[in-house]
């Protein structure tokens, strides 16, 4: 498993995008979307107005099929763990692999790109999980806008040093993309087509280069129509292990949650929505920091 997925077209032009998938190594489908793309720009000879970059995250991770080994991978996207990770990255597994990481930032010079584009790719561990993530619309409206899934804003608030506001930190229009449920086919669709709808919005490609299956794939559209297209954060029940945090089973992403509503329970006992809204990324698998997100619809 080497680190770069792919790096095609042209290294002298004005553009970059910088595609990650694979940060957490029990979410594959990031990484095989970018690989069938890569594949398919290769082979058909698609010309791209710019550079494009696709990079496996965890990849001691991705090889043991865990969401991390030591440390989630995308909770250190800060300037002084990553400053202490370089230094240390015999220590920690994932800071041996953001080494390498940045490692390939440096080489890159990605400063040589005014215009930049960074897309993480996931999965979450409960259904109907597909929605974009971004910090801001006023960098990434121009792409986000046009994609076919609703849009969260907010969470880096809930959730911390996350690889989003690190990258729009340095300068790149920067947008992570939960696909739906971890190890479902479909993910690995919904993958495929919100890189093609970045490269064709971003400017690095025209829709008519698309391969016709992706042209022809209404599954986000179909699958979201019914929420609203911005939502934002409200609430975020973050966990430790001691708490023994157990998720009430059977809810989904997007879910009507209403004020009061027993959600889960932990060693204290039962846990309540403390606000009306939906609910997001409720926790299904053994590893994670935050219980549940409860989103509602944004005005304007
Ligand atoms: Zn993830």
């Amino acid at each position: 498993m080497e680190r770069i997925i792919g790096d095609l077209g042209n290294k002298k032009g004005q553009k970059l995008l910088l595609s990650i998938g694979g940060v957490h190594g029990n979410e594959t489908s990031g990484v095989i979307a970018l690989e069938r793309v890569f594949d398919f720009i290769e082979k058909e000879k698609i010309d791209l107005n710019g550079r494009f970059v696709g990079l496996r995250g965890n990849i001691a991770a991705l090889k043991s099929g865990r969401r991390f080994i030591d440390k989630d991978m995308n909770r250190v996207w800060d300037d002084e763990t990553i400053k202490k990770a370089i230094k240390n990255a015999e220590q920690v597994s994932e800071y041996a692999e953001l080494k390498e990481i940045f490692e390939v930032f440096q080489k890159l010079q990605f400063n040589q790109y005014p215009d930049r584009v960074f897309l993480d790719l996931h999965t979450t561990s409960a259904e109907n999980g597909i929605f974009i993530m971004v910090e801001e619309l006023e960098t990434t409206g121009y792409i986000v806008e046009k994609i076919h899934a609703p849009m969260v804003l907010g969470l880096h608030k809930g959730l911390l040093n996350t690889s989003i506001p690190y990258m729009h930190m340095h300068g790149f229009t920067s947008l992570a993309f939960e696909a739906g449920k971890i190890g479902s086919f479909q993910s690995v669709h919904n993958h495929e087509m919100i890189i093609w709808q970045v490269l064709c919005f971003a400017g690095f490609i025209d829709w008519k280069d698309v391969p016709l299956q992706i042209q022809n794939y209404n599954y986000l559209s179909e699958k979201t129509a019914h929420l609203p297209k911005k939502m934002i954060l409200e609430y975020c029940h973050h966990i430790h292990p001691k708490d023994e945090f157990q998720m009430k089973p059977g809810y989904k992403n997007f879910d009507k949650i209403e004020k009061g509503e027993v959600v889960a329970r932990d060693s204290k006992g039962e846990i309540k929505a403390p606000v009306d809204g939906f609910m997001l990324m409720p926790l299904y698998q053994p590893e994670g920091s935050d219980g549940f997100f409860i989103v509602k619809e944004m005005e304007g």
